[in-house]
């Protein structure tokens, strides 16, 4: 019988400063069926179809990411769910050898049609975004939907087994920093895990540190009502610090780019609607891999740009000032 050889993984992902990179976020589309404040302008220009990735692409792309060492995938946007067929995506993504997980960030609004078909496909878990627990303000901050839908939808995930569900809330002073207490009662009662996280200027928004909230003075409201006791998971690229509520079986995490950047430990490669691969939220420009994919690309020449986007990945990615794309074009 012949000797079973593994392979080694291959360690050409790895930069200069020892960041192994094996985390691909990918947003399918920059489209969105909201206009929250801190995300997105309501006159919004999108890229035309054309421009967007095809799921064949991108598949390919993963593919030969997953060959180089990515064992983790995310489908961001934009609004992923917005994109038609995106359960087609996840299947086809599913049998990428190598891939250990696949997930998907949300807001929510059509989880609860969509959690039943994307867990078929092979979908892991999700995240879902929900920056406020009153129905008046989900409509200042969202600015398009309905926050039933959304609780709904997370309960819908749970059902599908799309779990651990993690919400996001991005905290804003004068505009959630008071329902922090709440989210705590949330995460308990829907059995999820909430991830508050600091707001990052993106846009045009000169006035943002009126609006951002520390991860402290987050953590203090938190206290106010509940005791939290620090966990660890061994993860070193893991952004959250995650604390257990006491008296419950819940969960709270804090991502903290401004106050407490995570660079030194950053794992991701980011992948844009259009086909731009980058090393960071920050980064102006990138390797463009749709342009070189129609351009008839080997999967050397690929593998050669992931291997260049990891070379170039900053090494301290600044997120106290305004960002030269909105994130909703980079999939956040
Ligand atoms: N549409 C999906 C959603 O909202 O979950 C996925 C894309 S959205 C760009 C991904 C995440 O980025 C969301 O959790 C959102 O709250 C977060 N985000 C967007 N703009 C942000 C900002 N300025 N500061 C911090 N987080 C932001
Ligand atoms: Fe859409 Fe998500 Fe941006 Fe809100 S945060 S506008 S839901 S992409």
């Amino acid at each position: 019988m012949d000797e079973i050889v593994e392979k080694p993984a291959s360690d050409s992902l790895t930069d200069g400063r020892n960041r192994k990179v094996s985390y691909l976020r990918v947003s399918v589309t920059d489209r969105c069926n909201m206009r929250c404040v801190y995300c997105m302008p309501e006159d919004v220009k999108f890229f035309p179809d054309n421009e967007l990735l095809t799921y064949k692409e991108i598949e390919r792309i993963a593919g030969l990411g997953a060959s180089m060492g990515i064992t983790k995938i995310r489908l961001t946007g934009g609004e992923p769910l917005a994109r038609e067929g995106i359960e087609t995506l996840v299947s086809g993504l599913k049998t990428i050898e190598g891939l250990k997980e696949l997930s998907l960030t949300t807001n929510g609004l059509l989880l609860e049609r969509y959690a039943p078909r994307l867990a078929g496909a092979g979908l892991d878990r999700v995240n879902v975004s929900l920056d406020t627990l009153d129905a008046e303000k989900f409509k200042k901050i969202c600015r398009a939907g309905d926050i039933e839908d959304v609780i709904s939808g997370i309960q819908a995930a749970g059902r599908a087994g799309l779990s651990p569900i993690k919400v996001n809330v991005v905290v804003m002073r004068g505009r959630n920093d008071n329902e922090v207490a709440d989210f705590v009662d949330f995460a308990v009662r829907e059995n999820v895990s909430v991830r508050f996280i600091e707001f990052m200027p993106f846009t045009r928004d000169e006035d943002w540190r009126s609006r951002f909230v520390s991860r402290e003075e987050i953590m203090e409201s938190a206290r106010v009502k509940y005791e939290l006791t620090e966990q660890t998971n061994g993860n070193p690229s893991e952004p959250a610090r995650y604390f257990k509520v006491g008296g419950a079986e819940a969960y709270i995490g804090f991502i903290s780019p401004v106050s407490h950047g995570f660079c030194s430990m950053c794992n991701r490669l980011r992948l844009t609607a259009d086909g731009v691969l980058l090393g960071c939220l920050r980064e102006k420009s990138g390797l463009n891999l749709k342009y070189i994919l129609r351009n008839g690309a080997t999967d050397e020449e690929v593998s050669a740009a992931f291997r260049i986007a990891v070379a170039a990945k900053s090494s301290h990615g600044r997120f106290d000032n305004l960002g030269e794309r909105p994130m909703h074009k980079i999939g956040g």
